[in-house]
């Protein structure tokens, strides 16, 4: 497993950009809208893996919740494995409960699929299937 990127949920990207590149001194690489988890997301690579800015379409979508409860913050990682399908049938086969139990379709139409925290230990863990063939050296 690699570190893909790790997810901080904001209520503007526009107003916590700024903190991100000029102050902190990181240069967004991309932004794009993720219907199907309700964001608009900006990524930010730091060394292998890349911060990922999720600010929501609507307070009622996963992360508008989130920061409705917790407010801005820390809100996924994301862990890349070669083979997703193999990964879920591994955590499954381990009473690991899933809130994916089928891969989606994540950011840069990449397969995605999230543990329930509560089998997590607190904390929201997503695997993305990068085959090695397609990871950078
Ligand atoms: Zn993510």
């Amino acid at each position: 497993m690699r570190l893909d990127h790790i997810a901080i949920a904001v209520r503007s990207l526009d107003e916590v950009l700024p903190f991100y590149t000029e102050v902190l001194g990181l240069t967004c690489t991309g932004q794009e809208i993720v219907a199907e988890q309700g964001v608009r997301l900006a990524m930010l690579p730091v060394g292998e893996g890349r911060l990922e800015l999720l600010e929501p379409l609507s307070e009622h979508s996963p992360v508008g919740r989130f920061l409705a409860r917790r407010g801005e913050g820390l809100h996924h990682i994301g862990l890349q494995v070669d083979d997703i399908e193999r990964a879920l049938a591994h955590l499954r086969a381990r009473g690991i409960r899933l809130v994916d139990e089928e891969p989606r379709c994540g950011a840069e139409g990449r397969k995605i699929a999230f543990l329930h925290p509560a089998s997590a230990h607190g904390v929201l863990i997503e695997l993305v299937e990068v085959p090695k063939e397609r990871r950078e050296p």
